[in-house]
């Protein structure tokens, strides 16, 4: 294969490592003593990069990670990942191998599951912690908080697995009013209960939303995604302050101006003639579009900043190419940078701007411009 790496895209996302490490300590400084905060580094660590993402987490203390599916664990303690690393959304049974070769920790939500990876450990005459997940309210994964006893006798009366922990997860706790949050921590307090006394079974539900909001909610470890790339899981900006500190973004989206040209008052622009100009108009064309994750539904609608001013996308939103207007802003050339998400002179364009213009939320917009783009890495 021809090394392309010094032929760049146009488009480049700018990762500030920096920054990762920044919002790690930030979060973790708002943990109880001595309890742990595991990083999620799932959707290839919401778009920044799972591997750089985890390395700049464990520089920065990071002991425990998550990850959706086992192929990202195993990949990422082949990247030389150490500490546990949690497999959150289960596996096919002929993968199981891999929690033993890999050291991954299974959270698991079926008795097969749990049978399998028993009889597994005891064909390599070995044991695995795993951790029982419970659904307190999100119907999603877990048992049924009533099966929660059940569950762990069944673990208990198989030699090969033991019960290190017990999971939830909250559907509600970027809304510092929501009820339901209250009420799927009690849930999860009385199922962890019906395990008994055991000491090393750690209790763990707080994602981002609740170590911002419900910090009496972390029990034993908390498990954040979100704010460690620099956003809070509501859209609300202040609820980025952490004390007298903020989270710090840590993504940008650029990309450089391809042509510039003016039209007359009455043309129509892209696909669809889905706006007409009403003046003359200068236009700037950009080589950004939906195949690069840049949403198809911000045409008409979302901005972008040029020569730090911002610029309107006018018209459709195409694969490869958008249209701004820069009527109004001298002197842009082809070349020019165009930043997307980020920020440029005294703009910035955050991705909850970006994701209210499309209706959508920032988690979305992150793993859509991350993960479509070539990453560059910053310190
Ligand atoms: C994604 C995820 C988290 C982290 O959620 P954020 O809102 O990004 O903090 C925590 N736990 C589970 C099970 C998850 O799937």
């Amino acid at each position: 294969m021809k090394d392309l790496s010094d032929l760049q895209s146009y488009n480049r996302v700018l990762v500030d490592i920096t920054a990762l490490a920044y919002n790690y300590r930030l979060l973790s400084s708002l943990m109880p003593e001595g309890i742990e905060l595991l990083a999620m580094v799932k959707g290839d660590g919401y778009g920044h990069g799972m591997i750089e993402s985890a390395k700049a987490f464990a520089k920065a203390g990071c002991v425990t990670f998550g990850v959706a599916e086992l192929r990202e664990g195993v990949l990422l303690r082949e990247a030389g990942i150490e500490g546990a690393i949690f497999v959150m959304v289960g596996f096919i049974p002929d993968q199981v191998s891999h929690y033993f070769t890999s050291c991954l920790t299974p959270v698991v939500f079926s008795s097969e599951a749990i049978e399998l990876l028993a009889q597994t450990a005891l064909e390599r005459d070995t044991t695995i912690d795993i951790h029982l997940k419970v659904d307190c309210g999100m119907s999603r994964l877990g048992v049924q908080p009533s099966e929660v006893g059940r569950f762990a006798r069944l673990i208990e009366s198989l030699p090969g697995v033991h019960l290190a922990g017990v999971v939830s997860h909250f559907p509600e706790s970027d809304n510092v009013k929501s009820e339901s949050t209250n009420k799927a921590y009690r849930t999860f307090e009385t199922a962890c209960q019906a395990i008994g006394g055991q000491v090393h079974v750690l209790n763990h539900i707080a994602n981002s939303g609740a170590v911002l909001n419900f910090p009496e909610t972390i029990c034993d470890m908390g498990r954040a995604g979100i704010a460690l790339y620099g956003y809070p899981p509501s859209t609300d900006p202040e609820d980025a302050v952490v004390g007298n500190k903020r989270l710090r973004p840590v993504m940008s989206f650029t990309t450089r101006v391809v042509m510039v040209k003016t039209v007359a008052a009455g043309t129509g622009i892209s696909y669809g003639h889905t706006f007409v100009t009403e003046r003359e108009t200068k236009l700037a064309v950009l080589p950004v579009g939906y195949e690069d994750g840049y949403p198809r539904c911000l045409s008409n609608r979302g901005e972008v900043l040029i020569k730090g001013k911002r610029a309107s996308i006018l018209g459709r939103v195409c694969m490869n190419l958008c249209m701004v207007d820069i009527t109004e802003i001298d002197g842009v050339e082809v070349g020019d940078e165009a930043v997307l998400l980020g920020s440029q002179g005294q703009e910035t364009i955050t991705a909850d701007d970006i994701a209210g213009w499309a209706g959508t939320i920032s988690y979305e917009l992150l793993c859509m411009l991350g993960n479509n783009n070539q990453r560059v890495y910053t310190e």
